[in-house]
């Protein structure tokens, strides 16, 4: 068997495992989504309080520590290894912090606990310690899971016709044209969505999640995005103004040395 197993496939089969668009499903799969959601055990949907905020406490404790030895510690490191220990705690505090990223996401779906106004406070907290729009980008992302793939209505990750791929799509279609690809997105991606809709749904005008007037809104959900803009701004004048604990830096520095 195995390369031999291999070698037995008729030659038609062969040529649509080259061809990516013979492998793509799409006929309608035999099973519904309520189908999928009777096999799974009944205490899988049930939302639990005191579990939810265990692990909001259990990643805001690992992602205090970290900072902690971060700010009391490095400087005490030989120089070069100072400048190399400050890039890996951007790593790891960036995986702890996407932990409390999903919370949040989580919160965003109602998914937290029973109770929706608990989830909104906690979506909202987490989400914009993180600099992430909570009810803004809450209603967008709705939306991108109940329309995944759709060309005309998915908010993001929209999927590319083969005539509107870009000229330098082919130079990067190798290894260190992915690992750059992948590099961008990951670090400028995010931002870039969020503020200009960079890979998000073509719309007729400027798309923006900072803007309640955008026209990813509707008018129902533009007052609770107010809400998150009024605590940003509160959020935004605490940093600026001097925190206590560090009387020897501008609060604008600690809020970027937190965030970066
Ligand atoms: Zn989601």
């Amino acid at each position: 068997m195995g390369a031999g197993g291999r070698t037995d496939v008729p030659p038609a089969n062969r040529k649509s495992e080259v061809d990516p668009l013979k492998r793509v499903p799409f006929e309608k799969p035999p099973f519904s989504l309520s189908q999928i959601k009777k096999v799974i055990p009944p205490h899988c949907f049930q939302r639990s309080v005191f579990r939810s905020f265990s692990y909001v406490v259990y990643d805001l404790t690992i992602a205090f520590c970290l900072y902690y030895v971060a700010t009391h510690y490095f400087h005490l490191l030989p120089s070069p290894l100072s400048f190399l220990a400050w890039p890996i705690y951007w790593a790891v505090q960036g995986c702890i912090l996407t932990g409390v990223w999903v919370i949040a996401h989580e919160c965003g779906h109602h998914a937290f606990s029973d109770y929706q106004l608990l989830d909104d406070i906690v979506g909202l907290v987490l989400h914009s310690g993180l600099l992430v729009p909570y009810f803004s980008w809450k209603y967008s992302h709705r939306r991108h899971h109940s329309n995944t793939g759709s060309l005309e209505r998915d908010e993001v990750f929209v999927p590319k016709q083969k005539s509107c791929i870009k000229w330098y799509s082919k130079y990067l279609n190798n290894p260190p044209g992915r690992v750059l690809t992948l590099a961008v997105t990951l670090t400028l991606g995010w931002p870039l969505y969020l503020a200009l809709n960079v890979s998000g749904r073509p719309y007729d005008r400027f798309a923006c999640h900072y803007d309640p007037y955008g026209p990813i809104y509707s008018d129902r959900e533009r007052l609770q995005i107010y809400i998150y803009q009024m605590q940003e701004y509160l959020q935004y004048a605490m940093a600026f103004s001097v925190l206590p604990w560090q009387k020897d830096l501008p609060g604008w520095c600690v809020f970027m040395e937190f965030h970066c």
